[in-house]
């Protein structure tokens, strides 16, 4: 088993889970008290929220390639970064390493053709909605991206960094994401990719009634594939 290097607190409230589903599906592998060999970067996110804010990517992706680096040469043998919207400065980290790097809009992308699917909502921060880097991504895997109007994207943007980044889970702040959801469903989305890893805190594949796809799940289990 290969050791993995994840680059997390982005937020830790989603990094925590990453931990647990990697540890879990490596129990269920491998049996007896397995659990995942991991080296674990977590930084104070509101250094990476300022850097967000101020648009100033390079500096996160010049912090991130030198950390992707570190854990490299601490030892880890693929690195994860645990957040879409941080995937924005994914070359940078890809260039500073020579390990393989697991993308989380590549792992979605898989998991969303799959299930047989080619028209997907899309949430997440304003940054992986509005933005091209994500949704190309996605799209050249053949997709097609619906994502939410300028209102709902705001909606659901100030719902990640003025609550589920800070642990907060609030009954109406689940309904308006399952509302926009359903608009989404009326413009012909066939299933929702819960694009920010702290969207399935909040809401899960239960509360939904098309295929939801949470990316936390699916990016740490395709993080254990590639570590057996
Ligand atoms: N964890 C979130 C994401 O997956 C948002 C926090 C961040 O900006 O990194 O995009």
């Amino acid at each position: 088993m290969k050791t993995i290097g994840l680059l997390g607190g982005m937020s830790w409230e989603s990094s925590v889970l990453y931990e647990e589903l990697i540890n879990t599906s490596v129990r269920h592998r491998l049996g007896g008290v397995h659990s995942a060999d991991l080296i674990i970067r977590s930084y104070d996110f509101a250094s990476i929220e300022k850097l967000q804010a101020e648009g100033d990517w390079d500096a996160a992706g010049e912090l991130l390639a030198t950390d992707a680096a570190r854990l490299v040469a601490a030892g880890s043998e693929l690195i994860v970064l645990c957040t879409n919207t941080m995937h924005r400065v994914a070359d940078a980290i890809e260039a500073a390493i020579d390990v393989p790097f697991i993308h989380l809009a590549d792992a979605t992308a898989a998991a969303v053709k799959a299930a047989g699917l080619t028209t997907v909502g899309l949430l997440g921060t304003r940054f992986t909605m509005s933005e091209k880097f994500y949704r190309d991504r996605l799209e050249s895997h053949g997709l097609t991206v619906l994502v939410p109007n300028e209102d709902e994207q705001t909606i659901v943007h100030d719902i990640i960094y003025d609550e589920l980044v800070k642990g907060e889970l609030n009954r109406s702040s689940r309904e308006e994401y399952l509302d926009i959801i359903d608009r989404l469903g009326s413009r012909g989305a066939e299933g929702v990719i819960a694009g920010c890893t702290e969207i399935e805190l909040l809401v899960t594949a239960d509360d939904v009634f098309v295929p939801f796809f949470a990316t936390t799940q699916i990016h740490a289990e395709a993080a254990v594939e590639a570590a057996m």
